[in-house]
């Protein structure tokens, strides 16, 4: 089928498909395993950047490797536009993936196997098939003479699953030129179909949830444990740490999440309120637990520890509370919660704020047409991505960012929950699928 995507012959579209996968699954075999210590990463991010380099020379695309530390590769490739004036779109992907256990797996996890119409593999979809996708669009587009509308900057960032440090975070810092020009950009996560009443949901991420991990310390006088004191420093911190954790945290209306209760709303024939969204979270299946943590702020205490004897009254005891902060939330919610913690504790944050991109930018209604060319039944959503992407390091430089990995999958399958999963897996029509709306979206964004 030519698909309404003018003069492309069905060679050319059956190559396009079997790019996609075969990309992603030759960049699968390629370990890139970020295991958060510098001591054992190796040099996987740089190597599939060096192949990706290669892939794009084959089709005359000029490419640059900037390293924050040998074998720690992120690449870069700029597209020209039809038209030069337009703000250029950062199309980007992490080429790092989390930790295999292959004995927990049953097939090989750095393999890219197929098997019975699924392709398996570590990064399958966190997130090797964006880029698998994504370079097969673009040596379609260089193969068929097609120029995208805007300019394109393609990105493959080392170290997305350590936070970014040494790969967009550092940079973002050290090389802020390789952004010249550019206003939007498009990554994960988002754009994998989810059955709601009886449509098929595509949510878009518009926004992501800040995070601010608190560290809580408590201290006090030592003492035999035979004879209390009035400071005792586990208490404190038990205390301030139970107060924190089943404080309410109310739900807040925020622009994604407002949009999202309204579509929800229509479809399902509830209430279209935000305030009235946690009580139809099971309509959204297996989207709704991801909706619910995007609704209200967050703490989740992590890590307790203190004392050395149960005899003894040690001087110090500490805490670790992981929250996640709704944009529009960052003034307010530290002094919040430190209230709450109490006076007989000291916090330390570490803190990276939310971010938010407008749910109505053209570029959301240019997904959308490109979704329902081969979806026709499809709703593309705004959503709040109650984590974390690359998408926060590039928006102090101004790039409005939007998570949209587009695949069509069966409704039983969660995608969401195949993240860092065993069996990551992903269909090979949904990466058809996905090569399609990019080479829509990326034409004509
Ligand atoms: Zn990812």
């Amino acid at each position: 089928m030519t698909g309404g995507t003018g003069g492309v012959t069905d060679e050319g579209r059956a190559r396009l498909h079997a790019e996609a996968v075969a990309i992603t699954a030759e960049l699968v075999a390629i370990d890139s395993t970020n295991t958060g210590d510098p001591a054992t990463i190796g040099d996987g991010e740089t190597r599939v950047c060096l192949r990706i380099a290669e892939l794009l020379d084959e089709v005359g695309i000029a490419s640059e490797l900037v390293e924050s530390v040998p074998g720690r590769g992120s690449l870069f490739a700029r597209i020209e536009g039809a038209d030069p004036a337009a703000g250029g779109l950062v199309v980007h992907g992490h080429v790092d993936v989390v930790p295999a256990v292959a004995e927990d797996w049953s097939v090989p996890p750095f393999a890219g196997e197929i098997r019975d119409g699924w392709l398996y593999g570590r990064g399958t979809v966190d997130m090797k098939d964006m880029l698998g996708m994504v370079l097969a669009v673009v040596r379609h587009h260089r193969r068929e003479g097609i120029v995208p509308r805007r300019p394109l900057l393609l990105a493959f960032f080392a170290d997305e699953e350590a936070a970014g440090v040494m790969g967009a975070q550092w940079v973002v810092r050290e090389r802020p030129d390789l952004f010249d020009g550019m206003t939007h950009a498009l990554s994960e996560v988002g754009g994998f179909s989810v059955p709601v009443a009886g449509r098929r949901l595509y949510p878009i991420a518009v926004a992501e949830k800040g995070v601010a991990w608190a560290s809580v310390r408590a201290h006090g006088t030592a003492a035999h444990a035979s004879r209390p004191t009035a400071d005792n420093a586990v208490a404190a911190v038990a205390g301030a740490v139970h107060r924190v954790a089943t404080r309410e945290y109310p739900v807040a209306p925020t622009e994604a999440n407002t949009a999202l209760a309204a579509a929800v709303g229509e479809i399902a024939g509830v209430s279209g309120e935000v305030a009235d969204l946690p009580a139809h979270l099971d309509v959204l299946g297996h989207f709704g637990p991801v909706v619910g943590a995007s609704l209200s702020h967050t703490a989740s205490p992590t890590v307790l520890s203190a004392g050395y004897k149960t005899n003894v009254i040690p001087t110090e005891a500490r805490a670790e509370i992981d929250c996640r902060v709704l944009p529009g939330g960052e003034d307010t919610f530290r002094a919040e919660i430190e209230e709450t913690l109490g006076p007989d504790v000291e916090v330390e944050w570490i803190w990276a704020p939310p971010i938010a991109a407008p749910a109505d930018d053209p570029l959301v209604g240019v997904i959308a047409d490109a979704v329902r060319e081969s979806d026709p039944d499809a709703l593309v959503v705004p959503y709040l991505l109650p984590a974390s992407t690359d998408n926060k390091h590039l928006a102090p430089l101004g790039i409005a960012g939007y998570g949209f990995v587009p695949l069509r999958v069966p409704e039983d399958f969660d995608v969401f929950g195949h993240f860092h999963a065993v069996d990551e897996r992903v269909p090979v029509d949904a990466l058809h699928f996905g090569a399609d709306v990019l080479d829509r979206v990326l034409r004509s964004a």
